[in-house]
């Protein structure tokens, strides 16, 4: 099969018994960051010599920036700020693991740094309460670059019996799944759910809701935790937007969002405001809303396989080709939240949850730019 990667061939029987062995008061704590990509995901780890209560108990760190697409050699030194802390599902209580910023030798934000400038524009919202749940697809593949298990030469059979399916045949992969799933709950992630994709080997799970910043700094460790099991497997996870070309489904990440009053009776009329809003700035959100600038989306929002016309805004009830649906539920109730769904897999979350709360709850001249 088109699976097995070097060290997920390793007996784990040995690791269990490391991993059990007492490690006095110490505690390790893995920093984990976001590098120079806006994509991917670095970590180290140090010990500590008492269990960190809070996040204030972890000091700051640092490394090399230079190995990291973060600084020119000459001045390579970045340093590492923790702000979420979480419990390492991998070698177990007590040990943590830790999302850090990234900031440069002058304490300027590393330029993949935006959770800075997201964070002004939450606090700016605050008491709106807005919440967050993202919805998080990925696409499971082998060493040889295409889909875990779909033949060497030639397709599995047309998408229709995937989604949410259940059999050998038509769910690829679950053991990643279940594991991740576990994974989260173990750490403090709010995972919400998970289901089976469309595409052969596709899945999703879901992070939220959370008020404001939160979703960010859980869906960023979430993914770190995905892109860890698969190294256990030896398959790995890709959150290309269109990790196959053709009639196959491509991988997004839909923002639900909701404000205190449209989570109250009558809410609906703010939920219709927003979208007012949002769809006077369709083409700014698009360009924060995949990792290249809006250019992977031009790939995936194509206007049909449950997705929207890259170059329109749409809006309307349980439409999903649709940029905005609002759920048949939200629509009879009159009340809820609302689905944007044109945020791609690769999207950084603090760019997209900045661009909407600000342009939704912001007025156009308080606006926060970026740095
Ligand atoms: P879909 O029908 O689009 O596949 P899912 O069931 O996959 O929807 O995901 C629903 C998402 O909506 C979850 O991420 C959940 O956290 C989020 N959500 C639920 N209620 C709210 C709310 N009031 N505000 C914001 N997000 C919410
Ligand atoms: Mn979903
Ligand atoms: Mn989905
Ligand atoms: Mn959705």
């Amino acid at each position: 099969m088109s699976s097995t990667s070097i060290s997920s061939c390793f007996n784990k029987v040995v690791r269990e018994h490391y991993i059990r062995l007492p490690q006095g008061d110490k505690c390790q704590v893995t920093y984990i960051w976001i590098d120079g990509t806006g994509e991917g995901l670095r970590n180290k780890t140090r010990t500590l010599d008492t269990e960190p209560k809070s996040i204030q108990d972890i000091p700051e760190w640092n490394f090399d920036g230079s190995s990291t697409y973060q600084s020119e050699g000459s001045n390579s030194d970045m340093y590492l700020v923790p702000v979420s802390m979480f419990k390492d599902p991998f070698t177990l209580d007590p040990n943590k693991l830790v999302l850090c910023e990234v900031f440069k030798y002058n304490r300027l934000p590393a330029g993949t740094n935006h959770r800075v400038s997201c964070k002004k524009v939450m606090d700016q919202v605050k008491e709106h309460q807005i919440w967050f749940g993202i919805e998080q697809e990925y696409t499971l593949m082998g060493n040889d670059g295409r889909p875990f298990g779909w033949p060497k030469n030639g397709f599995p059979a047309p998408q229709g019996p995937y989604y949410c399916g259940v059999g050998a045949d038509k769910a690829i992969g679950r053991d990643i799944v279940e594991c991740h799933y576990k994974a989260c709950l173990y750490a403090g992630i709010k995972i919400f759910g998970t289901n089976a994709e469309v595409l052969p080997s596709q899945w999703e799970f879901q992070v939220g809701p959370c008020e404001g910043i939160e979703i960010c700094d859980q869906l960023w460790v979430a993914r770190f935790l995905l892109h860890r099991i698969c190294e256990d497997f030896g398959v790995i996870a890709t959150l290309d937007p269109k990790p196959m070309t053709g009639n196959w489904n491509s991988s997004g990440a839909h923002t639900n969002v909701s404000t205190k009053k449209m989570r109250e009776e009558g809410g609906l009329q703010y939920i219709e405001q927003a979208i007012e809003k949002l769809s006077k700035k369709h083409m700014e959100h698009i360009k924060v809303y995949d990792a290249h600038d809006g250019q992977d989306n031009v790939k995936r929002l194509i206007g049909h396989l449950e997705t929207s016309n890259l170059n329109e805004f749409s809006a309307g009830i349980a439409n999903r080709d649709a940029s905005i649906r609002i759920p048949r539920h939200v629509g009879q109730q009159k009340k809820g939240y609302f689905e944007d769904r044109r945020p791609a897999a690769n999207c950084d979350p603090y760019l997209v949850t900045k661009a909407i709360a600000s342009t939704c709850l912001l007025n156009d001249d308080d606006e926060v730019k970026d740095n």
